[in-house]
């Protein structure tokens, strides 16, 4: 093998590539086809070209190309002048352990469902680029997350293509005498063995675990088949090998946390295990109870009660009935952990209850969340007054470089001194956006949004051609003259996220007249896309992707409403960069968070959502537009007339003119304020570096630094 080629392969086998645009577009470059067709996997791209034409085009192409790479590679690898060696020198010898049932990376890798997921892959990309010692815990989904098709009809069916691990970037991991790492976990009467899987993320490690091997029975087999996939019993199942099974998996590794840190409370029955442990020791439980506690850290994300895992004490009874003899409790005091009402422990037990008492911080995912969460959990505290809970907050970001693009990259680069620091402050953000002049940020915009109408007429020709795989095609179905009218002089709304329905994706159509007149403005013109998965379990969230695709081919709206299937990582991708304006609108404050508008706001698009999550505190007037102001009602309903009511009135009286608004260049100079002002308020902080700092000194120092 070339000194190129074992770079290449070098290089196709840790993640950093998927957030370094030079790196992808070297994979890309090898073969511009296949990188698609093996939806952008280096691994399996270079399983698909022969050693000798790798050689042969890595001579002659890119043979420097490739050498610049992998030195600024390597030289990533071994700095060790980071942010953490500066500032949080104690976590450099034991690792942050962060348990996570999604991991959302990269496209190849298909292992997370929506939002969650996507928060941990950015979360440990950040803090492999800010030198935490840091190690990922998750499962080995062989089936992943499943793939959307759309019927004729529109109604969502689902597909679960296999993943391979030859085909992927992990490795398994191995016993010093070169053996498989087992692990074996209780549940029920049976002992569940996992196989261990190791995923390079930059400098930091996720471990995947995996039952899917011939030691265990079927049923067991099948934990590690889909995210979020089967029943409660699945889900407990899964619960246990995650959270029981990370635990055994860093004792294996002799790898001792500075901290466990439970990103939602999937994974908290790791405090079982660490209190099993701690009861070895020969602890008491109490005492016992409190050593957990100084090691775990708890993140929750879900603002409503009814989105919380509980379990049945019947469940709960014959999944830990072996497993809490082994522990050294009584099964009475393991319930006790996560009733709500620990007096009363006949009813539920709740993994966020759970991870709240055996946690030495909680923390919600945005200002508003933080006092939802207090006010929730209140009673857990004996309270009624939610500012003595003790849940603080950390509002969720992303990682820049990730969500950045090929084209943007060159954009900022040629407009900043130093690209690496053109996010990190205010100041640095201003400084580089005085050097753009308006018409070159339009032209970024005009063309971003150029290379989202390509991606979208390639995407839809495969996209019809399954449909009319189910039915035949009909002929009055025009449908296929949607590739030739969407177009670049049209302001384009996006909106695309998972389609739980307290999302509400529809709203826009509340007042379908009201919408043809906005849409078919003949000199205000709007088009809309939409894309998003409802869980398979979901037929309400089914229906609302029904209602869209049916309403997309309604004469008035064909070719101007888009919904595109599978929406993915790739596909967030493509629409974060190429929309003008990113639509959210659920019911306030049920969007703990939300981090895909802030993923749009670098290419130059702008916001317009209801006062909830994130937005509520990046929101200042001038850096996109609020729906409402932060209005509540009991009533469903009601609020969603109103809701919608409001969206309109926004859309018609202020952010349309804004865009149509021109001067003598045809440039929308008031436009490109709010995005300027929104490129300087809201990048520098709703990013996971600054998410992961704050982490760091508030909860994962012993003793915290703000
Ligand atoms: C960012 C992202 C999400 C989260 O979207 P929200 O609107 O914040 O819920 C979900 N899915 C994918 C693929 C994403 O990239």
């Amino acid at each position: 093998m070339s000194k190129n080629t074992s770079a290449v392969k070098k290089l196709s086998r840790n993640l950093w590539w998927s957030w370094d645009t030079d790196a992808k577009e070297l994979f890309k470059n090898l073969s511009p086809l296949l990188w698609e067709r093996v939806n952008h996997n280096p691994v399996e791209l270079l399983r698909h070209i022969s050693t000798d034409e790798l050689e042969a085009r890595c001579e002659c192409e890119f043979g420097s190309r490739i050498t610049q790479v992998k030195q600024r590679f390597e030289e990533y690898m071994a700095d060790t002048n980071t942010w953490a060696t500066n500032h949080a020198p104690e976590l450099v010898a034991n690792p942050v352990a962060y348990f996570s049932a999604e991991f959302g990376i990269h496209e190849s890798l298909r292992i997370y469902s929506g939002g969650l997921g996507i928060l941990s892959g950015d979360h440990i990309k950040s803090a492999s680029d800010l030198g935490l010692n840091f190690v990922g815990i998750t499962l080995f989904y062989k089936e992943g997350y499943f793939r959307q098709y759309l019927n004729h009809d529109g109604w969502q069916l689902e597909d679960y293509p296999l993943q391979y691990p030859e085909s992927l970037p992990i490795e398994k991991v191995t016993t010093k005498d070169g053996k498989d790492l087992i692990i074996e976990v209780t549940i029920a009467q049976s002992t569940v063995y996992a196989q261990a899987w190791s995923l390079k993320v930059g400098r930091a490690t996720l471990y995947l675990l995996d039952t899917n091997i011939p030691a265990n029975e079927s049923h067991y087999r099948e934990i590690c088949s889909r995210v979020y996939g089967g029943d409660q019993n699945m889900r407990i199942n899964q619960e246990i090998l995650l959270g029981i099974g990370g635990v055994k998996l860093l004792e294996a590794l002799h790898l001792e946390p500075a901290v466990y840190h439970m990103n939602e409370g999937h994974s908290a029955f790791l405090t079982l295990e660490l209190l099993r442990k701690e009861i070895a020791k020969g602890l008491k439980f109490e005492k016992a109870c409190e050593k957990v506690k100084e090691q775990c850290v708890f993140t929750t994300h879900t603002p409503v009660p009814a989105g919380h895992d509980r379990f049945s004490r019947d469940m709960m009874h014959y999944t830990f009935d072996k497993y809490v003899t082994q522990c050294g409790i009584d099964f009475e005091q393991l319930m006790k952990l996560g009733a709500e009402d620990p007096q009363n422990t006949s009813g539920l037990f709740t993994m966020t209850v759970l991870s709240l008492r055996l946690s030495r911080s909680a923390n919600g995912v945005s200002k508003l969340h933080g006092e939802v969460s207090r006010d929730m959990w209140k009673h857990l505290y004996g309270t009624d007054d939610p500012k003595q809970v003790p849940i603080g907050h950390i509002t969720n970001g992303i990682h820049t470089k990730s969500w950045s693009s090929g084209f943007t990259d060159r954009f900022w680069k040629s407009h900043a001194e130093n690209i690496e620091n053109l996010f990190s402050s205010r100041e640095s953000a201003e400084k580089a956006l005085s050097k753009v002049s308006d018409i070159d940020l339009w032209c970024l915009r005009y063309r971003l949004k150029r290379n989202l109408i390509d991606f979208i007429s390639r995407y839809l020709s495969n996209q019809l051609y399954h449909q009319h795989q189910f039915t035949p095609y009909k002929p009055e179905d025009s449908s296929r003259s949607v590739k030739s009218s969407l177009s670049p002089d049209v302001l384009t709304i996006g909106f695309a996220r998972r389609f739980a329905t307290y999302k509400r994706a529809p709203m826009i159509f509340q007042d379908i007249d009201r919408l043809n007149a906005i849409i078919n403005n003949p000199v205000m013109p709007v088009q809309l896309i939409f894309a998003g998965k409802a869980h398979p379990h979901d037929d309400a969230g089914k229906e609302y992707i029904r209602q869209i695709v049916e309403l997309s081919r309604r004469p008035q709206f064909l070719g101007k409403v888009i919904f595109l299937e599978n929406y993915n990582l790739g596909v967030a991708k493509r629409l974060v960069s190429g929309v003008d304006v990113w639509l959210n609108n659920p019911v306030r404050p049920m969007e703990a968070s939300g981090t895909s508008g802030q993923k749009t706001v670098l290419h130059g698009g702008l916001n317009l959502s209801i006062m909830d999550g994130w937005w509520c505190e990046a929101y200042n007037g001038t850096n996109g537009w609020s729906i409402g102001s932060g209005e509540e009602s009991d009533n469903y309903d009601e609020q969603y007339r109103k809701d919608a009511a409001r969206l309109y009135e926004v859309l018609e009286n202020q952010l349309i003119p804004t865009f149509y608004e021109r001067n003598e260049h045809n440039v929308p100079v008031r436009w490109l304020k709010n995005v300027r002002n929104a490129i300087a308020s809201i990048a520098p902080v709703y990013n996971t570096d600054r998410m992961v700092k704050e982490y760091t000194l508030r909860y994962y120092l012993k003793e915290p630094r703000v």
